[in-house]
């Protein structure tokens, strides 16, 4: 990972804290609000991570099974 905000979110996949311009940031967002559940999920993805959609989409599933066992009962 690779900003202070994503570290942190290692210890706590739900800090809801963001950098601008952090790829894992904007990926752990959209884990965060489930965006993966979205019907358009890909459109979102590929308008949020642009050329960068298959890195950003691994990242996203990185951050969804951190997210998937903290998760809120
Ligand atoms: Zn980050």
């Amino acid at each position: 990972m690779t900003c202070p905000a994503c570290t942190a979110a290692e210890r706590n996949p739900r800090a809801d804290e963001f950098a601008n311009g952090c790829l894992s940031c904007q990926a752990r967002a959209m884990a965060v609000t489930r965006a993966d559940l979205l019907e358009d999920y890909q459109g979102a993805a590929q308008r949020l991570f642009g050329d960068k959609f298959k890195e950003g989409h691994a990242l996203v599933k990185q951050w969804l099974a951190k997210v998937k066992q903290r998760r809120f009962t």
